[in-house]
């Protein structure tokens, strides 16, 4: 698999404002927010995307939502946020390793651009 942006900030090779770190998951802030809190969850694993997890990713995909629950409750978003998957490119998506947007401390739009 590539290696990308992604995987330099799990190797710390360059640096992240990281809020949350397991044995399966990283979270940190995004460097380019698109609201007043946008924190980035990552599996360490580099699975590309959504579309390319396989069968066998199935427990990692949950531990990455109730990574984002628990990231979203430290950042103390108590008034609710969203949660973004862009997945390829019509998503939107511009790095390829699987990644959870949070974003929070504003209301959202809907539907989305
Ligand atoms: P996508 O468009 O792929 O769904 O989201 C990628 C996100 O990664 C974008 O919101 C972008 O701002 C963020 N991003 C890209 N490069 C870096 C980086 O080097 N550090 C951090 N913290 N975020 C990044």
């Amino acid at each position: 698999m590539t290696d990308t942006i992604f995987g330099k900030i799990i190797r710390r090779e360059i640096p992240a404002d990281i809020v949350y770190e397991d044995d399966l998951a990283l979270a940190f802030k995004d460097v380019n927010p698109q609201a007043p809190t946008h924190i980035l969850v990552i599996p360490k694993k580099p699975i590309p995307c959504l579309s390319e997890s396989g069968q066998e990713d199935q427990a990692l995909m949950g531990h990455l939502l109730m990574t984002v629950k628990k990231v979203a409750a430290q950042a103390n978003l108590s008034n609710g946020y969203r949660v973004v998957i862009n997945n390829g490119k019509d998503g939107g998506q511009s790095v390829d390793h699987l990644h959870l947007h949070i974003l929070g401390d504003r209301a959202m739009n809907w539907p989305p651009g």
